[in-house]
Parts: C-alpha cells; sequence; structure tokens
C-alpha cells in the first residue's frame, strides 16, 4: 500500500515509514493510505458473520502487502487480540460494542497492541531498541504501556501529572517493570508534552537514543480499530432481523468521540465494505465537531474538563483526516452529530440503567442518550424542520442520509462503549446509586506496587535521566 499525506498528495511513503514516523515531519501533515480496498464481497456476506481475528487478518493485509508476509502478519493479530468486542443487544434496535475487554478496560488496546507489535516486527534487525516516549493525561498511558510491556527490540517512558489523574489510571501506567516506566513530573499535562517535543527535537539526544512517539495519530493504531466496525456490523447485520423483525435496517454506529481517530476508524471500514449506513459522531461539551457540522466552521478551541474525561478534546487531531477525506457535504450526508454536558452524561448513565439493566461508563453513555434520543423523536424533529439551538446538547441539524431510515424507526444502533464503566466507578455510582463491579485484571493491578520515578518539569533533568537510565 502506498501512502500519502492529509497535507501534500505528492508525498508517497510505504507503510514502514509512515508507522516510524508517526506523522510527516516535512509537510506537518498525517499519513493516510490512497485508498481503502474492498473485501471481498463473498467474505463480506457469510453467515455466520467471520470471527473477528479472521476480520483482521483480511482487513490489514491490503495496508501491509509487500512488507509484513501473512504468516507474520497471522502472528501479530493472533498476538494482539486474545480478546474480542462482543455485541451486547440492549433493545431490538440498539446494540452496545464492548470495547474494553482488553487488558486496560478500554478500546485503545485495539490500536496500541497493533501498534506495539508492527513497531516491534520493523526494529526487528536492529540492534539498538527504540525508545517510545509518551506524554498522557491518564488513558493512552496505560493503554500504550500495557501493549509495549515485554515486546522485543521497544522500551517505552511514560510522563504523566503527577496527582492529576485518576488513582486507578495511575496504577495502570506506574506499576510496570522491564521495558516501561513512568516519570510523574510536577506539572500539567502541557509540561509533560513540552517536555517530549522538546526531546523530540533535540539533536544531541537524538544522536544517543532512537526515539519515537506512539500518539493516535500515527496509522498503525487507526486501522486495527476498523476491524471491529466490519466485525459488529456482520454480526448485528445476522441479527437484526430476529430481534427487530426489520427487513433490511440501517445500521448505525455510534462514536463517543475527543481525538476522533475512533471514528475515523469507522468510515475506514465502511469504505473497506461495511455495512454501516452512517455514524453519530456524539462528543461530551468539547464539541468542537458538532459545532463544525452544525455551522460549517472548524473552531480548535482549549479543552473543557468533563466527566467523560478521555473526550476532553477541544482540537481534535483527526479532523485533519476526516476533512481530506470527505467534504463537509459528505461529512453531513454521513454523520449526524450529538453532544451532552455533564449534567447529561449523568442522568443518561442512570437512565441507561433504568431503562435497560445496563451499567454504561459515561463515555458511552454519551452515544446512549444520542441513539436514544434519535429513536424517540429527536431525528423526527429535524426532519420536520424543528431545528435545535446548536448552544444546548442534542443533535446538530444536518439531515445526514439515513435519517428517513430513522424516521420510519428501519434503523439500528451498535454504541460503542469505549471503556468499563469500573474504571469511572465514582461517577458510575453517583449517576446509579451502586458501584460498578470492578473486572478481576483492574482489581489486580490496584494491589501492585508504584513504580513511578518523580520527575522536575525541567528539561535538563530529563534529559540527563534519560541519558542515564535509558540503553543505547
Ligand atoms: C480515547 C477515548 C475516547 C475518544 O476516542 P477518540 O479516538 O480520541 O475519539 C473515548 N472513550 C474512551 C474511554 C477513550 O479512552
Amino acid at each position: 500500500m502506498v501512502y500519502t499525506d492529509t497535507r501534500d498528495k505528492s508525498v508517497k511513503a510505504d507503510f514502514r515509514t509512515a508507522v516510524i514516523n508517526g506523522m510527516n515531519k516535512e509537510t506537518g501533515g498525517l499519513y493516510i493510505p490512497v485508498s481503502f480496498p474492498k473485501l471481498d464481497t463473498d467474505f463480506i456476506n457469510k453467515n455466520p458473520e467471520p470471527g473477528f481475528r479472521d476480520i483482521a487478518f483480511r482487513m490489514a493485509k491490503p495496508y501491509v502487502e509487500g512488507e509484513i508476509p501473512d504468516g507474520d502478519l497471522l502472528s501479530i493479530i493472533g498476538d494482539a487480540y486474545p480478546f474480542s468486542a462482543p455485541v451486547v443487544p440492549l433493545d431490538p434496535t440498539s446494540y452496545v460494542l464492548e470495547l474494553f475487554h482488553g487488558p486496560t478496560c478500554a478500546f485503545k488496546d485495539f490500536g496500541a497492541r497493533f501498534m506495539a507489535r508492527v513497531m516491534s516486527y520493523f526494529n526487528r534487525n536492529e540492534n539498538s531498541p527504540l525508545h517510545i516516549l509518551v506524554a498522557t493525561s491518564g488513558d493512552t498511558g496505560s493503554a500504550v504501556g500495557s501493549a509495549f510491556h515485554n515486546v522485543p527490540g521497544l522500551d517505552v517512558t511514560i510522563l504523566y501529572p503527577e496527582g492529576k489523574i485518576s488513582k486507578i489510571q495511575e496504577k495502570q501506567l506506574s506499576t510496570f517493570d522491564g521495558n516501561v516506566r513512568a516519570l510523574k513530573v510536577k506539572g500539567t499535562f502541557d509540561d509533560c508534552q513540552k517536555l517530549v517535543k522538546t526531546a523530540f527535537t533535540d539533536e544531541e539526544l537524538r544522536a544517543r537514543l532512537r526515539l519515537s512517539s506512539a500518539n493516535s495519530i500515527n496509522i498503525s493504531r487507526l486501522l486495527p480499530q476498523s476491524f471491529y466496525y466490519m466485525y459488529s456490523s456482520l454480526v448485528v447485520r445476522n441479527r437484526a432481523w430476529g430481534d427487530s423483525k426489520i427487513e433490511e435496517p440501517a445500521i448505525i454506529a455510534v462514536v463517543p468521540s475527543g481525538n476522533f481517530g475512533n471514528l475515523t476508524s469507522g468510515l475506514i471500514a465502511r469504505e473497506m465494505g461495511a455495512p454501516i449506513a452512517g455514524f453519530v459522531a456524539a462528543t461530551n461539551s468539547n464539541r468542537t465537531i458538532p459545532d463544525w457540522i452544525a455551522t460549517g466552521d472548524y473552531n480548535a478551541r482549549p479543552s473543557v474538563a468533563t466527566l467523560a474525561n478521555a473526550m476532553d478534546v477541544g482540537a481534535p487531531s483527526n479532523y485533519e483526516r476526516i476533512a481530506a477525506m470527505y467534504s463537509l457535504d459528505d461529512v453531513r450526508r454521513l454523520f449526524a452529530a450529538y453532544w451532552l454536558d455533564d449534567e447529561g452524561i449523568i442522568s443518561s448513565i442512570k437512565h441507561c440503567y433504568e431503562k435497560t439493566g445496563y451499567t454504561i461508563d459515561p463515555h458511552g453513555s454519551v452515544g446512549w442518550k444520542a441513539w436514544y434520543d434519535i429513536k424517540t423523536g429527536a431525528m423526527e424533529k429535524l426532519a420536520n424542520g424543528e431545528k435545535g439551538d446548536i448552544t444546548k446538547p442534542g443533535l446538530t441539524p444536518n439531515l445526514p442520509c439515513w435519517a428517513d431510515k430513522a424516521v420510519k424507526k428501519q434503523a439500528v444502533g451498535i454504541i460503542l462503549e469505549t471503556a468499563h464503566p469500573a474504571k469511572f466507578g465514582d461517577t458510575v455510582k453517583k449517576a446509579t446509586g451502586s458501584a460498578p463491579v470492578i473486572p478481576g485484571r483492574l482489581e489486580q493491578v490496584m494491589k501492585l506496587e508504584d513504580k513511578a520515578v518523580p520527575m522536575e518539569n525541567d528539561y535538563a533533568a530529563f534529559k540527563e535521566w534519560l541519558l542515564a537510565n535509558l540503553q543505547a
């Protein structure tokens, strides 16, 4: 596969370059494949639907062609995904896609675990380790730490702001041994990010250590997230008639979003033939994308803190990919956009629990509420010309191409549940009155010893530490 760039279509790169570089330093753009090959229709039309890893292999294959042979790709996928993504029905036209069955109980495991193994593969003939530096405000650090732990040839240093992340998050990223370690920085997330960015531009340091990043703009994190869209849409297509008696329902993926990597992966799956009619882009009060869809003006802004904090992004980095792949009109045809404030998050966790018995996390609750509103008249109101106030929580005024299906009650929703509710136990308890059951792997990590190394918010000290502690 040839990769090009969101800012300069004359750029041509292979997969390895796109993965190792993360972004294109020359243009500042993000890598995207030049095409999204369709999966074989016989494969897509199989009933029962193929298994998750089978889908993963077929979907990944064209993107690594000529660079990773089939046998190696199979091992990468087998090793990355000892878990799957169950589809849980809530009612005849709503399903939850549980993306929290990986080691850190959040959907980022799907992207990070594939990326780690691909990077390790591309580093296999090097004599020195590739050092990954990550600054995190919480969730990315744990997914990356866990995904890279004990993966050969790779070494990870995570920086996080001391005292500014939750207890569970801190345990999830500071208790590793071996090739993954955490530095607790006396500063903010922005300070951590600045230390990392300074390191990347430090020629003297780079001459001593091979450095790379692992952030969510990396194409090797986006591609694997498309696997579960394909998988869940095939599962739902095969069971929807039995559940809902709707002949050919429009399948809508409802995506709680922050940086919009997850949603971009959904677009890739749709391009590859997944039977997805459209999307709901669901955000918290960081409503940069809903506002863009509503007004046509894209205005990045500082993020505001919310109860769905992994979505607290005011300048979503994958906007650039979406805008490179689709016109605004296309986006308005494909997406409904919806946003919800903190009060709405609490009440929708409660509402979901009371109506369905399902305990949903604060991120997923935004998706659940969006879908519930769409099913219970919000789309019909839009179709009748009643437009809400975009400064209030709710749907943006555009009518997607699947609006008619939604109004006729011929649409089914797949709500992406991006984290396990126990990771946000306090919020969930506040909403439902009971604390979610903590999965064994989270309980286990809470018992481990915290090994984070204290670090001043000072570049010279950070550099000295790196040089003294990392293997060249
Ligand atoms: C990262 C994250 C999101 C947002 O995903 P994007 O790809 O950034 O849109 C949503 N929910 C949870 C739990 C996350 O960790």
